[in-house]
């Protein structure tokens, strides 16, 4: 596992670097905490967080209402037969996503990789800032407290030399926990399959029909065989089994998809109008993505008929792109290709399946494009005035977070 930087120009000259530290902080029932300090009257009551609807499911349950049994995921009718005096309090996505700023902006004091997971959970390359944070334990507990005052809620934290032993130990000692993997192979040895993420319940139940239930039970099987059973999954975990996870903590934070929408002022059915307005929104598009150093790989558009039908087109981009080009092109092209007679009232273009931007991606082309962007607005305005953008009021732009997946654990 030891990671070797060459020094100088002689090739004898290496310097080992010190070994890796990562932390993983996992916000403690993070919505049912949140609604606690919002409403104080609940505060150490059996919460449950969730909508009331026929289909609705659990999103997340204060540590009271878990000692009933209640679980994330868990429809609410069977959470509220468990626990029928728990307090039912709805989603508030926009509040949690204020305080989860909070506290990734608390979080990226301690270094510039820290990676966010979820809206709750976020993962710390500590490996670099050690003179500055101290040993392991003292960095962990200088992470809980600026956490602390950064939102005044709990988390638990895992600090490891690889990134799903910092998981595995975030979860450890919950909540309110602090867990720092100082014998490594101690440490391995009581790991159970089910707690690595990445091994799904198949390959748990194959594994568990061998008798293979720890993950060092894996170290004797070749690695080809795990591969060959399992796929890159299973090369994955006979590395995992010998605590070898090289996957990086890259400093971002999980986009998963970015739109720009316009509602018109008054409905429409010219294509040309519309097609037009698409050039716009491409590069808007196009703009935010690079400025996030983002590229996608599904393009995605939208229109809303007058009597509010929402209608969707989608397609694969082959290679990912922040292009504005590239993007009014497909979109454009779904445009065309849509037999809807309309008329509209809003148009939208989204990119999804993003990923981080190829290097020197975008920046270098951006003084062109900032003109490209200009030369669209002024293309519409020129050929449908100025009412075609000037008029028309822009919605908030879906960003991402909707689509998250979100583990409250
Ligand atoms: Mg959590």
């Amino acid at each position: 596992m030891a990671r070797f930087k060459k020094k100088g120009n002689s090739a004898t000259n290496f310097t080992a670097t010190p070994s890796r530290l990562i932390a993983h902080v996992d916000m403690d029932a993070f919505y049912a905490a949140v609604e606690a300090m919002d409403q104080p009257e609940l505060a150490g009551l059996p919460l449950v967080v969730g909508g009331l609807g026929p289909r609705s499911v659990v999103s997340a349950a204060s540590y009271e209402a878990r000692a009933f049994g209640v679980r994330s995921a868990m429809p609410m009718g069977q959470a509220l037969r468990l626990c029928p005096t728990a307090a039912v309090r709805p989603v508030r996505m926009a509040r949690y996503r204020q305080v989860s700023g909070q506290v990734m902006d608390a979080l990226a004091a301690f270094s510039p990789l820290v990676e966010q997971i979820s809206v709750d959970e976020a993962f710390i390359d500590l490996s670099g800032c050690r003179r500055l944070w101290g040993p392991p334990r003292q960095a962990g507990l200088a992470i809980k407290a600026a956490v602390s005052r950064a939102c005044g809620l709990s988390c638990s934290v895992g600090l490891a030399p690889a990134r799903f032993l910092a998981k595995i130990a975030s979860e450890r000692d919950k909540p309110d926990g602090l867990t720092v993997v100082e014998d490594l192979e101690g440490f391995l040895r009581t790991i159970q399959l089910r707690e690595v993420s990445g091994v799904g319940k198949k390959a748990q139940e194959r594994l568990a029909a061998l008798g293979l239930k720890r993950l060092v039970d894996l170290r004797p099987l070749r690695p080809e065989l795990l591969e060959r059973l399992f796929g890159s999954g299973g090369a994955r975990m006979a590395r995992l089994a010998w605590g070898d996870d090289p996957t990086p903590i890259e400093p971002r934070r999980p986009v998963k998809s970015l739109s720009h929408e316009l509602t018109l002022d008054r409905d429409t059915a010219d294509r040309e109008l519309l097609a037009a307005l698409l050039l716009d929104l491409g590069h808007k598009v196009a703009r935010r993505l690079r400025d996030k150093g983002l590229a996608g790989q599904s393009l995605t558009l939208k229109l809303k008929t007058s009597d509010m039908a929402i209608v969707t087109r989608s397609t694969a981009l082959g290679a990912p792109t922040n292009d504005g080009g590239r993007i009014v092109a497909t979109a454009r092209g779904l445009l065309a290709a849509y037999q809807g007679r309309g008329p509209f009232r809003l148009i939208g273009v989204g990119l999804g399946r993003l990923a981080p931007a190829g290097a020197g991606q975008g920046e270098l082309f951006d003084a062109g494009r900032q003109k490209a962007l200009a030369r669209a607005e002024d293309e519409v305005r020129r050929r449908f005035g100025e009412r075609a953008i000037q008029r028309a009021a822009q919605t908030p732009s879906l960003d991402h977070d909707e689509k998250l997946v979100h583990n409250d654990e």
